[in-house]
């Protein structure tokens, strides 16, 4: 049976692939390689768990040796490296925490696949997952394109800028099969509440204030979560060796219209009258090095490969707050413990 390893696969996104490869490939066997840190939960995936092609496995990409191990025990021919820690907040205040994940542990799963397929590349792939935000900020015009120079602004991008060079830089030097999908800012089931939707939707739920930074008017493209995961299934399969593909909705939003949105399909859902959820917006102090704009040009992976988003915006919206509404039991459990200690001390 061929392997893949998906790294990262309790977390958000990951889950997603991880469901998405488990299910359309029943003759893959797939691997879910996670250290479960605060971002990573096994509930994700408790639909699945049962699955004859599916093992989880728990590791931390930090730890070289346990890697290798790991690949050489399961042999994979495909990687799709998701595991990262993801939260620019986060990284304002532990940046050494993202250059060990980011960095050292995207170079670590790169040695492994390297020294497991020795110079036999054929039918291997190493597939990053990597982010929009490595290209810094843009204007009121513009888009990203996979020419656009990097110019990482945060902790969080500047160590997914250099994973990303790691991850070309093995393909150069060493011939490694990689490929490389940068993606805008997802939303969906299973979202960590630290993140604005999912934050936005706890608290409107629990009429908490909903802290918006700066003006409001940082704008982002969002994408539906499980479009990325077959942007990824499309891209490790036919995507060209060497190849970098930018993914995004084409769905560009300020966060002050995006969370009015959301206080709308909530007062809706909830049966309250429309503008009572608004009322509780709260302007914040800034992110410091807030990149003011990012948008992503994503025709390339249109006209190559055929992708593009299945839903609306409006639509992947009303599906993501019809899960949290039905999964209220997930929420309380992420929002408790540590979680609460963290954001205490982020809006207080
Ligand atoms: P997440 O924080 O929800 O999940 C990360 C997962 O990685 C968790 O399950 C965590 O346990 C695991 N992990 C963290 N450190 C690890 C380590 N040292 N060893 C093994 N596992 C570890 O992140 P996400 O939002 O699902 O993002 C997944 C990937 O997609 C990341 O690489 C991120 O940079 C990228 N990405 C995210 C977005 C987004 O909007 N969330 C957009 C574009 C790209």
């Amino acid at each position: 049976m061929k392997t893949i390893l998906i790294t990262g696969g309790a977390g958000f996104i990951g889950s997603h692939v991880v469901r998405e490869f488990v299910l359309k490939y029943p003759e893959v066997k797939i691997v879910n390689l996670d250290a479960l840190t605060y971002a990573g939960n096994l509930e994700n995936l408790k639909d699945i768990e049962d699955k004859e092609n599916y093992e989880f496995v728990k590791a931390d990409i930090v730890d070289a040796k346990h890697i290798l191990e790991v690949f050489e025990q399961y042999q994979p021919e495909g990687v799709i490296h998701l595991a990262a820690e993801s939260h620019v907040d986060r990284s304002i205040t532990n940046p050494l925490d993202f250059v060990m994940t980011n960095v050292i542990g995207t170079v670590n799963l790169l040695n492994a696949a390297k020294h497991i397929w020795k110079d036999n590349f054929e039918g291997k792939r190493f597939h990053h997952v990597s982010t929009d935000e490595v290209f810094g900020a843009l204007g009121d015009t513009g888009f990203f394109t996979e020419e656009t120079s990097y110019d990482p602004h945060s902790p969080y991008s500047a160590s997914k800028a250099s994973s990303d060079h790691f991850v070309r830089a093995y393909h150069d030097t060493y011939g490694l099969p990689i490929v490389m999908t940068n993606c805008s800012n997802n939303y969906g089931p299973n979202h960590f509440p630290e993140k604005l939707i999912p934050l936005c939707i706890h608290n409107i739920i629990n009429n908490k204030p909903l802290p918006i930074y700066g003006d409001g008017k940082y704008t982002r493209d969002w994408l539906f979560v499980i479009d990325h995961a077959k942007a990824i299934d499309l891209v490790f399969h036919e995507g060209e060796n060497g190849g970098s593909y930018n993914v995004g909705g084409f769905n560009e939003w300020k966060n002050i219209d995006l969370v009015k949105e959301l206080c709308k399909q909530m007062d809706e859902k909830l049966g309250r009258e429309v503008g009572t959820s608004e009322q509780l917006i709260t302007f914040v102090k800034d992110r410091p090095g807030h990149d003011l704009r990012y948008a992503i040009d994503a025709s390339k992976i249109n006209k190559e490969l055929g992708w593009k988003p299945s839903v609306t915006f409006e639509q992947g919206l009303s599906k993501t707050i019809d899960w949290f509404l039905e999964n209220q039991e997930w929420l309380d459990n992420v929002t408790s413990g540590d979680y609460q200690k963290y954001y205490q001390k982020q809006y207080n």
